[in-house]
């Protein structure tokens, strides 16, 4: 089945609407500026006041209507340094947000027509917009936590991994809110403080834990100030589903990523794993936007921008 036939109209962005809104170069670096200085009234460093700036012809830069001085809306943000066209940047973040599961450099490089290099450095900075700080859970209500590995071979017969392979491996945890948001990060090793720290960070205080009973898990209850609940599924005893103890959502999340780890991507190394996780977590916690991520991107552009310091 055509998944955009089901997109409800108000959740579609499509081709052509991308087409009309973003024909040129111009009204791409019109939409930064719009973003960043709405009806491009920002506060001029020289007038010290706030002043309507005009766009500048021939530059990617707008002057202060009084005093002449020039504010660039691309400081700061993943275009500024390119020498690709504005357009093609756009187009490359339409088409990784448009699809579903992911698309690699390689098809971004055919359906914009730069070199592999420039597509798969474009790829690279896009994805950094998709990367996310976000808290979940908060008093009374329930997350799931579980933990993936990637890299290396699981486990002998044994059940113990091979040790040549655990060097290899890569804990990646992962934390989601029923019918919620996501956060997926790179773990080194699943022990009780590593585990504490993350869930420290990145989860609000009085919130219900659900994971299996891996040791790793064993200290939620006692992370200073945050008064988690904790409950535990036993998975070693094959019980996986107990009233709402269960961490399904997260399973759901995991096959995921290894489908879109072995379909789009064919593998992914450790070095890249992050922003991989990133990307996929910023569609899923839009899952219900239809395909509305490219605007999502655009956001994050000057979100991104604005919170570095200016030059
Ligand atoms: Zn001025």
């Amino acid at each position: 089945m055509d998944r955009k036939q089901i997109i409800p109209k108000e959740l579609r962005y499509t081709r052509n609407q991308f087409d009309n809104e973003f024909p040129t170069d111009d009204a791409c670096l019109e939409q930064i500026k719009e973003q960043r200085f709405p009806g491009g009234v920002t506060v001029c460093q020289k007038c010290e006041a706030p002043r309507k700036h005009h766009r500048v012809t021939g530059r990617t830069a707008y002057a202060c209507a009084k005093c002449g001085n020039h504010i660039f809306p691309l400081a700061g943000t993943i275009f500024e340094k390119s020498t690709t066209s504005l357009r093609v940047w756009f187009q490359a973040m339409y088409l990784m947000g448009s699809t579903r599961c992911g698309i690699s450099a390689k098809q971004i490089q055919r359906e914009t027509g730069v070199t592999y290099k420039t597509a798969w450095r474009m790829f690279h900075q896009i994805r950094k917009l998709m990367s996310e700080d976000i808290r979940l859970g908060g008093s009374g209500s329930g997350v799931e936590m579980d933990e993936m590995y990637h890299g290396g071979r699981r486990k002998r017969e044994s059940g113990r991994m091979l040790l040549a392979d655990r060097g290899k491996r890569v804990t990646v945890s992962g934390i989601v809110e029923r019918k919620g948001r996501i956060v997926a990060r790179i773990s080194k090793e699943l022990t009780v403080a590593a585990t504490n720290a993350l869930v420290k960070e990145y989860v609000l205080p009085e919130t219900v834990i659900f994971t299996d009973d891996a040791s790793g898990y064993r200290a939620l209850p006692r992370v200073e100030g945050m008064g988690y609940q904790h409950k535990r599924i036993n998975h070693s005893q094959k019980v996986y589903v107990l009233g709402d103890v269960h961490t399904n959502t997260i399973e759901g999340f995991w096959s995921l990523v290894k489908r879109g780890i072995g379909g789009v991507y064919h593998s992914v190394s450790a070095k890249y794993l992050q922003s991989y996780l990133d990307e996929y977590s910023f569609r899923y916690n839009r899952r219900d936007s239809g395909n509305l991520i490219f605007p999502a991107m655009l956001r994050r552009v000057s979100e991104l921008a604005s919170s570095q310091p200016l030059q």
